[in-house]
């Protein structure tokens, strides 16, 4: 090769230039996926730096991409979703569960819903609406001060430390945890406390109507189910084809009438709509209440590490490189486990538990998300 450098240098060219040609030839939709395409190929092989995770990371690029493009066009789909399943839910605790509840339950019961229901309700609304609405933190984008540990390759600015591009919202977040779809928001620094008292007051929620309306439930379904059989009856028709055959022509009673004209129908329309928002109602909020709260969990036992869910990955893999050379990793923003918990919600002296923790509070977080106090364990950060 050495010895026909200008030889190879024209194939180059001409590959380089034919190429080139044939790629305007290309209608421009196609065209951007194609560079797309080339830039990682080209990634790959002059790449010296390449291993399994680089190859896995490009191999699966265009999925996260189509993911990306779906989430960012479904999030006000997902909003709208979070808001009208909460919404049927009230409505059938207002209109179908008070009813019965005022004529049934003592005063003390009565009591109990009504206050812990609302105070349970004001919570998820609070939260969810600051969740949504509570810009994560972003780092600033004009030349600044702050110590910074990367360069991001999409934003091209300075990244503060546990900051983290986002390929939906196309910007780079404080103390980025993920892109939650449910709120078409990301969860950074500044909405993170809301964003895991949403969920967790949810679930409390979910857990409390699925607790409270089991026995309702289970009413709801024997009679839907008594009900079935009795609309077969009614008709004459047994579960043979048989009997199908026969149920076409109504079966007459001695008067000439038939029989499902004359006896008054066991259950009304009413009857039959409120036990079936009862088992909806049932079936929705215990699916909810087993679903987000194992979330709820996961990310309770994130912030008791003192990590985000990207830090989670991160420092997993870390602690596996430090473990082949002998070594143990420590996480530098866990201040221990009573600490996170202070330091995340916020609570600087022992009353903020009841009114930051236990009722809406609009509070800032700790800190401003571009620095970050490096503190060894078990030391008290915010003594109460
Ligand atoms: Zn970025
Ligand atoms: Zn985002």
């Amino acid at each position: 090769m050495r010895q026909c450098p200008g030889a190879l240098h024209l194939l180059l060219r001409c590959m380089r230039g034919s190429s080139r040609r044939s790629c305007h030839r290309l209608p421009r939709w196609l065209r951007e996926p194609l560079g797309y395409l080339r830039l990682i190929v080209r990634s790959l092989c002059f790449n010296s730096l390449t291993n399994s995770d680089v190859v896995m990371d490009s191999v699966l690029e265009p999925v996260f991409w189509m993911v990306d493009i779906l989430t960012r066009w479904f999030g006000m789909v997902f909003v709208f979703l979070v808001i009208a399943l909460t919404s049927s839910v009230l409505i059938i605790a207002y209109f179908c569960l008070l009813p019965l509840a005022l004529n049934t339950y003592s005063t003390g019961w009565l009591l109990w819903h009504i206050c812990y229901g609302h105070w349970n309700l004001v919570m998820i609304v609070f939260h969810y609406y600051k969740a949504t609405k509570t810009s994560p933190g972003y780092p600033p984008k004009m030349k600044n001060d702050v110590p910074f540990v990367s360069v991001c390759k999409k934003c091209i600015i300075p990244k503060p430390a546990r900051t983290h591009h986002c390929g939906i919202c196309n910007t780079c977040i404080l103390k980025m945890d993920h892109h939650c779809p449910w709120l078409n928001n990301c969860v950074g620094h500044f909405n993170h406390r809301y964003f895991f008292s949403f969920c967790l007051f949810m679930t409390l929620g979910c857990i409390y109507c699925s607790v409270s309306g089991r026995n309702l439930f289970i009413d709801a379904y024997n009679a839907i189910e008594r009900f079935k059989h009795m609309d077969v009856e009614k008709q004459g028709v047994p579960v043979t084809g048989v009997g199908l055959l026969i149920g076409i022509l109504p079966p007459t009673d001695m008067t000439g009438k038939s029989y499902y004209q004359t006896p008054p129908p066991p259950y009304t329309f009413k009857d039959k709509m409120f036990h079936k928002s009862v088992i909806y109602m049932w079936v929705l909020t215990s699916t909810v209440a087993v679903a987000l709260g194992g979330l709820t969990m996961w990310h309770a036992i994130l912030i008791s590490r003192g990590e985000t869910s990207i830090e989670r990955h991160i420092n997993s893999k870390e602690a596996k490189r430090m473990a082949k050379r002998g070594k143990v990793y420590k996480n530098p923003f866990n201040y221990g486990k009573l600490n996170n918990w202070k330091v995340f919600f916020g609570v600087e002296k022992r009353s903020h538990w009841l009114t930051r923790v236990l009722l809406p509070s609009g509070h800032a977080p700790y800190g401003d998300g571009l620095t970050w106090d490096i503190y060894p364990l078990k030391k008290d950060m915010m003594p109460v």
